[in-house]
């Protein structure tokens, strides 16, 4: 009985997830078109129908419409399973992992912020300043929910990643965006200056791997720009879970 018991709240954690990652499915979609995100009845982008409870079901909506719209047909782009279901997993991964709810909720609501700012940089190359002020907010919140990191650190980290990043940005037209500057003063105060660093380093892996296959492949010439905020917020992710470690186990080799 105890086993069923959890199970059962296993499931309505991944359930809550994945209605979270739906609606973060329409804020991705409304925020960079200027469209209320709050109210207003969600429509098809094709045909404009207006979509009922039945149609918005996460996860299960797509499977059964076979990704099409049941108004016009329409393809749904997979990305919206995907989305619902990452939502759904990171929810139950935190919530069975980290001991201290409050924090498994700051960490969860961070990674869908995350997931917002990576996903809409990467279909406008532009990161919303609302989404880098809701990151702050996490950040200054997590000041008392953790991570652990001396108050010193986190100053720092305001200006340890941000500021050079900013410095590449005058010297090299295009090689970053002022979204991935702010972005990375939010998550300096978040991870501390040593996490940010990590941060970076994950994500400077990330765009160099990404951008040598795109180019390689000749999708993208060497002066076309690419968005490199989804490769900073996978970076900030890791670094929030696991930085401490990743820090203690470079350490070790000296
Ligand atoms: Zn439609």
């Amino acid at each position: 009985m105890v086993t069923v018991a959890y199970t059962i709240i296993d499931v309505f954690v991944f359930a809550i997830g994945a209605t979270i990652g739906s609606f973060l499915n329409v804020l991705v979609y409304r925020l960079p078109r200027e469209l209320d995100f709050v109210r207003g009845f969600s429509f098809c982008p094709a045909c404009k129908h207006r979509l009922v409870p039945r149609d918005l079901v996460p996860i299960f909506s797509w499977i059964f419409l076979k990704g099409r719209c049941r108004y016009c047909g329409a393809k749904i782009s997979f990305r919206y399973l995907v989305v619902e279901a990452s939502c759904g997993a990171a929810g139950l991964l935190l919530y069975l992992f980290i001991p201290s709810p409050a924090q498994a909720i700051l960490f969860f609501a961070v990674f869908c912020v995350l997931l917002a700012i990576a996903l809409i940089d990467a279909d406008t190359q532009t990161i919303s300043d609302g989404l880098n002020i809701a990151l702050g907010v996490l950040a200054v919140v997590s000041i008392w929910i953790g991570p652990e990191v001396a108050l010193s650190s986190r100053l720092i980290g305001l200006a340890a990643v941000s500021v050079p990043l900013f410095v590449i940005m005058l010297l090299i037209n295009g090689a970053f965006g002022l979204g991935d500057v702010f972005l990375m003063i939010a998550a300096g105060f978040l991870l501390g200056w040593q996490g940010a660093l990590v941060a970076l380093f994950i994500g400077l892996i990330i765009g160099g791997v990404y951008g040598g296959v795109a180019l390689a492949r000749r999708k993208k010439g060497r002066k076309d720009h690419f968005a490199f905020g989804p490769c900073l917020a996978i970076g900030i992710f890791v670094s929030l879970l696991a930085g401490d470690r990743m820090i203690d186990w470079y350490l070790s080799f000296f």
